[in-house]
């Protein structure tokens, strides 16, 4: 797969999973960073040079967008928060972030580097009040 189509339908954040699972070759990636089509993130991260400002923050604190920031990416309302970035470490990340949305029960797979709707309600109720969350859950 070329790298534009598959940097486009994961919003200019991949892993080296994702690449290597739809045919890229780790020596495609080294060329992809060597002409700064890709720049590394992370272990095992890479961006392009017009990738989500707010998805690269996360995943470079160790996780994926989620919370209100996912949120808003899908198209539900979301309200007024002082936090640029809401995202959630994942267990891969191995990070303690201070800052990172947490959830009762256990931490749920990430499955990309933003997360779906349902994850991300469960990722929001420590984040906003009781009214904010039940306006986000009515939209889903
Ligand atoms: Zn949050």
């Amino acid at each position: 797969m070329e790298f534009e189509k598959l940097i486009k339908t994961f919003g200019g954040v991949v892993s080296t999973a994702q690449l290597i699972r739809c045919g890229n070759t780790e020596r495609e990636i080294r060329e992809a960073m060597a002409i700064g089509f890709l720049t590394r993130i992370r272990h095992g991260w890479y961006a392009t040079r017009d990738a989500d400002p707010v998805v690269v923050k996360a995943v470079r604190s160790g996780g994926v967008a989620s919370c209100l920031t996912a949120l808003g990416k899908h198209g539900v309302w979301v309200p007024e928060h002082p936090r640029d970035c809401h995202f959630r470490v994942t267990r891969h990340g191995q990070i303690k972030a201070d800052d990172a949305c947490r959830r009762y029960g256990r931490d749920v797979a990430a499955v990309g580097t933003v997360d779906d709707v349902a994850t991300a309600l469960l990722y929001s109720p420590h984040c906003v009040d009781e009214l904010g969350f039940a306006s986000c859950a009515s939209q889903s």
